[in-house]
């Protein structure tokens, strides 16, 4: 009996994989550019962890959690996020106590979310986001706002739209609650049954909600922005103005408020805009959070953070950008047509790895021609031939498979001679390849 995949959830492998670790790499290689070190944790914490960050108010967990009893009776969660697992690490391992205060991580996994499968939300779905953990200071909201903008746009994406809004602190918080409250008061009773659940235990959710005849009630509703305190207020225009020092231009949306409810401060998304794209919602988002580590057990330090969902980052990657990169495959494809032929090139292939060559080779006799096709279909960039009469002479055959040009060589020169023509290859296929495919996309 064949056994499908869980609902939601996906297999990533071959090419997709490729374009995965790609948009991973870039990932990671802009945090460290910003200095950030990794921190990995578990995927499963104690249920409460998450009813005390992510908030019982918030869809997630209201809804969405995948949460179970251990063998033991403990109730177990699968993180559906990544920002509560970092910071009880944080405060399990005592890490903000070091003199060198923001403490700066980033992480990248799964996380588990029981929502509605449908384009670009899954139920297993991969987080790649930073923390940072200090005094409050707002160039640090505005360096991890830069550094997710600065992931996206290695990753070739161009019109990357930052979408702002600031949530304030307690006193803004609390007069726009009661603002919402005495407004939705008359109006809850037609509204959905989440939004009705919504404005008992947090009237902020409403605005988050995606049924359209509700989103046309709360566009009459009393905005963020007049109810922001002077403090609040230039805490939001101090941000915006070191992310146009840099060249980063944001929008204000006065409904974004983000489906957590740890935030306070400055909250922001990443959409990239294209007529053609089907709406997957935004690419990532985060914000600024006074009081989580406190309430988590740790001391009194607030935290900007930023996630990126990999798979809608994926999609649109793949949507919108012309791979800068040759497909991944072997350096060598080493051919062997007779069973004493494998044998000596299984030593061969060992040495060549051993000298960094990624290497494939065939063990079932084969004939050169069908040889010549599977290193083809496998983007092999150098085929090496040794048949009975580069056994007699010691040479080997190179062929190139960009251009088709081959080469005779002493075995005892291969080292040089194939990472010669490896180099050869590679600036063939940037020069030719991706030229061609850069002026046919232009061309369209
Ligand atoms: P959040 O933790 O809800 O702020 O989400 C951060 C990012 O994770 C979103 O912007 C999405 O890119 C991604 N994301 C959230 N939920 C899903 C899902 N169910 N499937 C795929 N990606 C998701």
């Amino acid at each position: 009996m064949e056994i499908n995949p869980v609902k939601g959830t996906h297999d990533i492998y071959l090419k997709e994989a490729n374009e995965y670790q790609l948009i991973e790499n870039t990932a990671r290689a802009v945090a460290e550019l910003f200095s950030y070190s990794e921190i990995r944790t578990p995927i499963i914490e104690h249920t409460p962890l998450f009813l005390r960050s992510v908030g019982e108010s918030s869809d997630i967990v209201s809804k969405e959690m995948y949460t179970f009893d251990d063998k033991g009776g403990r109730s177990i969660t699968l993180r559906p996020e990544m920002t509560a697992g970092v910071l009880r690490s944080v405060v399990s391992n005592k890490l903000y106590a070091t003199p060198d205060l923001p403490l700066k991580l980033y992480y990248l996994g799964p996380c588990f979310r029981y929502e509605r499968p449908q384009a670009g939300r899954y139920r297993q779905f991969h987080q790649f986001g930073v923390e940072v953990l200090g005094n409050p200071n707002y160039h640090l909201d505005s360096e991890v706002i830069a550094l997710g903008h600065r992931i996206l746009i290695s990753c070739g994406l161009t019109n990357v739209e930052v979408k702002i809004n600031s949530l304030g602190d307690e006193t803004s918080r609390n007069n726009y609650r009661e603002a919402l409250k005495k407004y939705f008061a008359d109006k809850v009773d037609k509204m959905c049954e989440d939004c009705k659940r919504r404005y008992e235990v947090n009237p902020l959710r409403i605005l988050d909600c995606k049924v359209p005849e509700d989103i046309e009630i709360v566009k009459g509703a009393p905005k963020m922005s007049d109810f922001l305190t002077p403090e609040a207020k230039a805490n939001l225009n101090d941000i915006i103005a070191d992310l146009k020092s840099i060249g980063i231009e944001v929008s204000l949306d006065d409904n974004l408020v983000r489906g957590l409810d740890y935030y306070t401060g400055v909250v922001f998304e990443y959409h990239v805009k294209d007529e053609n794209l089907v709406d997957v919602g935004a690419i990532g988002g985060g914000g600024h959070y006074a009081n989580l580590l406190k309430e988590l057990g740790g001391p009194d330090l607030e935290g900007v953070g930023m996630s990126i969902g990999v798979e809608r980052l994926h999609y649109v990657v793949s949507q919108l950008t012309t791979p800068e990169l040759m497909p991944k495959g072997p350096d060598v494809y080493l051919m062997g047509t007779s069973e004493y032929i494998i044998e000596q090139n299984v030593a061969f292939a060992d040495m060549l790895r051993s000298s960094g060559f990624a290497t494939m080779m065939n063990y079932e006799v084969k004939s050169l021609k069908s040889l010549f096709k599977i290193a083809s279909r496998n983007n092999a960039k150098l085929a090496v031939i040794i048949g009975e009469d580069e056994l007699t002479k010691n040479t080997l055959t190179v062929k190139n498979m960009l251009t088709g040009e081959q080469t005779s060589l002493k075995k005892e020169n291969w080292e040089n001679v194939l990472s010669d023509l490896l180099k050869e290859y590679v600036e063939t296929y940037y020069s030719k390849v991706l030229a061609i495919s850069k002026e046919e996309k232009e061309g369209n």
